[in-house]
């Protein structure tokens, strides 16, 4: 199949493009690298011995985006670019929107100029806003509480239109939820650009010294032992995912929501733990006050992706930790390219 990738030099789209190429996909990416580096399109082609398209430009150029996808004329879309910083996102709404937003729509109408029916979206737990009930199933009601949630709710609205107004047309939203870990070779994995927001790469940082103590965001939750639960998804898993959802698109019409976890909720300090044992030494921690906005517990129903895409995710914490770690202390500059 012809697959062309936005963001495909990201973090989700560089592990993703593995997997397609492997399994012999020809691939087009679409960039402008503004939170990624070339460097992860290079270590991809080393990786599988492929070559990769790239066209360097923004989803926000209407006019580059038709070009592009019309001359690559692909079988199907997989929609990783986009901006993804929850705080950012307040600060600076319209920048999200045009991206996210405008960006999705440019794509969908290069899609028609092109004739291309297909599309798999990164979409985001955080569409569901606060838990009515846990684990959350795609039917969980939609009430995202920030700006860049609302990026995601709308650009998925959009999509389910377009497919329901597109004879032929295959949409699937993936909601991700908590994607950590690398590329089992350590040689790609998430290069933050700043101070990084999440939790996994803030611990790989400390355990690589680049960052004094992990901060705690409150230890006092209704969860096992205090601390934050999420549902941490294998980066490698995901892509498989995608592979998953491009087939499942290519059988299936219409437009279909699947979350993408593992099902388990995993504690903040169960996450330190499995990366104490990943890099073998003590971290240091410390307990800060609670984050506004976050929730005590986030996790994923699984079945649908199981059901419709014959897809659950395999790899643990601890192999999760493991590629991390394996890709930090290899790469402690990330792709050394943007410091
Ligand atoms: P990332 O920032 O590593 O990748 C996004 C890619 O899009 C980058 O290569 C970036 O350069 C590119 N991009 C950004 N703006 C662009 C523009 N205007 N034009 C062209 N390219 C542009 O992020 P990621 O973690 O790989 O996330 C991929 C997608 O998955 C995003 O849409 C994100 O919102 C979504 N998602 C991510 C997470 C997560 O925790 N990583 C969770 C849920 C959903
Ligand atoms: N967290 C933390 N310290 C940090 C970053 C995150 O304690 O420096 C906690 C956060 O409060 C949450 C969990 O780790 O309970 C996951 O946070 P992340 O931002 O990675 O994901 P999200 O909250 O967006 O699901």
């Amino acid at each position: 199949m012809k697959v062309f990738v936005t963001g495909g030099a990201g973090y989700i789209g560089s592990h993703t493009l593995v997997q397609l190429l492997a399994a012999g996909h020809e691939v087009c990416v679409f960039d402008n690298f503004a939170n990624s580096s070339p460097v992860a399109l290079d270590r991809v082609r080393q990786l599988t011995n492929r070559g990769i398209g790239l066209v360097e430009a923004d989803i926000r150029d209407a006019d580059a985006l038709r070009d592009a996808v019309t001359t690559f004329a692909p079988d199907a879309v997989m929609h990783f670019a986009g901006l993804k910083a929850v705080g950012e996102s307040s600060s600076l709404p319209l920048l999200y929107y045009q991206t996210n937003v405008s960006g999705t729509m440019n794509l969908l109408a290069a899609m028609d100029a092109a004739g291309c029916k297909r599309i798999v979206f990164s979409s985001s737990a955080t569409v569901y806003g606060e838990a009515h009930y846990l684990p959350f199933d795609e039917d969980h009601p939609i009430a995202p509480t920030n700006p860049y949630g609302r990026t995601k709710a709308m650009a998925e609205g959009i999509i389910g239109d377009w497919a329901k107004a597109t004879a032929g047309a295959s949409a699937v939203l993936l909601r991700y939820f908590n994607p950590v870990g690398a590329h089992e070779s350590g040689r790609i994995g998430e290069d933050p650009r700043d101070i990084p927001n999440n939790l996994m790469p803030f611990v790989a940082q400390v355990a690589v010294g680049r960052r004094d103590r992990l901060s705690i965001f409150g230890d006092d939750y209704d969860t096992r032992d205090g601390t934050g639960e999420r549902d941490y998804i294998n980066v490698v898993d995901l892509a498989a995912a995608h592979l998953a959802a491009i087939e499942y698109a290519s059988r299936a019409a219409g437009c279909e929501a699947i979350n993408v976890g593992t099902g388990r909720g995993i504690t903040v300090k169960e996450l330190v733990a499995a990366y104490e044992r990943a890099c073998g030494r003590t971290l240091p921690v410390e307990i800060a006050s609670r984050r506004p906005g976050d929730v005590a517990s986030s996790y994923a129903a699984t079945v649908k992706a199981r059901d419709l895409l014959g897809w659950n995710a395999v790899l643990d914490i601890d192999a999760m930790c493991a590629s991390s770690w394996l890709w930090q202390s290899t790469n402690p500059d990330g792709y050394g390219d943007r410091q």
